[in-house]
């Protein structure tokens, strides 16, 4: 039976005493109703609410959490199988693979390069990689290797390995990090189950027939193990992704709990481009982690892209605050330029700036999140609110000279902003934001 908000607002103590995160006892409702928040999280309901609330009201599928506290990685809790419906909450994060075959030195040098290279900043986030993938099948000392890379990885490890003795002997001499346990199947989910739930880590079952994958999660779950990751072979593209999403909506609309975990693909043996597509493939529905093996730079930016794009929140509009910004250091001699509030055009803008090395001014206007030609076209700018917005933001006071920089794609508002402002040398800037750095060379000197 479904819960409504107010259902379960009436079990609350209704104190409001913000312990849950939340400000007000109906907010936490409202959240639980949504399956966003379990009815546990409030530290004060009755044992008798939670016995007649707690199935309904727990999230159909489960979060789980990988790593210390310091460098956590959370999957799952999502809620929808479409994300114009509400939001998706939680990122596909890529894994990226140390093979055993590695010495010690080598396998030290690709952690090293995921801590400082595989990452990037897009419209103003950070994106990187998020897991290291040990491989322990094939190592000479499993524990040596584990506590050599869990010592120099910023992000948390993946054990990846099939005997369940290699591994303890890894989980074991890196306690504490809360590593996944990547895989359990069929034949050997007892002792990898008893060893996830003594250990307290989370645990990878695999199968590619989600109705075998359901009873290995029961046997796991009857021997105490809470988090689990659904995992799947992506040599098969196609069906690999009707179990990505049959799973999940076995989780989300039946409510299915012993297939309600997040799920990871393992990519492995494709040719780097092959990988990269695959890896975005399976990242747009619906795993949580895709492990891959290449960490360049070319292969995964496209990953991160669709991530971004895939995990952004229809709900908030992409925009910046519309304000005066400052790139590098700018004195009174520096250019003023003028773009709008949407993300990603202020982002490549403020980006193509930097890259030009002149320190400048960059005013935003409020459009509310349209980019400049659709602003132009959907009424939302013009020569008079760029105008009154210099003047909200104080440009002149910055600056000795009168000189404005305009997109290159309004060349209309050029004559009109000198005829109504005291901005009375307006320059046409370049159509392309990506024509910067050549034009403020050439022209601002
Ligand atoms: S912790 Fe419980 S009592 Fe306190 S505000 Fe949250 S729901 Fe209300």
């Amino acid at each position: 039976m479904a819960l409504t908000a107010m259902g379960i607002y009436k079990t609350l103590p209704k104190t409001n005493c913000k312990e849950c995160g939340l400000p007000t006892c109906m907010a936490f409702a409202m959240q639980v109703a949504a399956k966003q928040k379990a009815l546990t999280e409030c530290p004060h309901v009755s044992e008798e609410a939670k016995d007649t609330l707690a199935d309904a009201s727990t999230p159909p599928m489960k979060l789980v959490k990988i790593g210390p506290d310091d460098k956590r990685f959370e999957i799952g809790q999502e809620t929808v199988m479409f994300r114009h419906e509400e939001k998706f909450h939680h990122p596909t994060g890529i894994a990226v693979r140390i093979p055993a075959s590695l010495s010690d030195d080598q396998a030290a040098e690709k952690v090293a390069e995921i801590n400082t290279k595989c990452g990037f900043e897009r419209i103003g986030q950070e994106i990187r990689v998020e897991l290291c993938a040990v491989e322990i099948d094939g190592c000479s000392d499993p524990a040596k290797r584990a506590k050599l890379l869990a010592g120099k990885s910023r992000v948390p490890l993946i054990l990846i390995g099939s005997d369940p003795k290699a591994i303890k002997a890894a989980v074991e001499a890196i306690d504490g990090q809360k590593p996944l346990l990547y895989k359990a199947e069929a034949s050997n989910i007892e002792a990898f189950a008893e060893l996830a739930a003594s250990s307290k880590v989370p645990l990878a079952v695999g199968s590619q027939c989600n109705e075998e994958l359901s009873g290995i999660t029961k046997v796991a779950k009857d021997k105490g193990v809470e988090q689990m990751v659904l995992a799947f072979d992506g040599k098969n593209v196609g069906e690999t992704l009707r179990l990505l999403t049959t799973s999940r909506r076995a989780a989300l609309t039946k409510n299915f709990r012993a297939l309600g975990f997040p799920a990871m693909v393992e990519i492995s043996g494709e040719e780097p481009e092959t990988e990269a597509i695959f890896a975005a493939c399976f990242a747009a529905k619906y795993a949580g982690i895709v492990l891959i093996d290449g960490c360049e730079p070319w292969q995964l930016l496209p990953i991160m892209t669709t991530i971004q794009n895939i995990y952004t929140d229809p709900q908030v509009p992409n925009i910046v605050e519309a304000k005066l910004y400052e790139i590098g250091s700018p004195g009174q001699d520096s250019p003023v330029l003028f773009t709008t509030n949407f993300s990603l055009t202020y982002f490549t803008v403020e980006g193509e700036v930097e890259r030009s090395k002149v320190p400048a001014y960059v005013c935003v206007v409020e459009t509310e999140g349209l980019g400049v030609l659709n602003a132009y076209a959907g009424d939302k700018i013009s020569s008079e609110k760029v105008v009154k917005t210099l003047q909200e933001q104080k440009v002149a006071e910055k600056v000795k000279h009168r000189k404005l920089i305009i997109p290159g794609l309004l060349p209309i508002f050029r004559a009109e902003i000198e005829d109504i402002s005291e901005w009375k040398e307006v320059i046409i800037g370049p159509e392309n934001a990506s024509e910067i750095p050549a034009f403020l060379n050439k022209t601002w000197k």
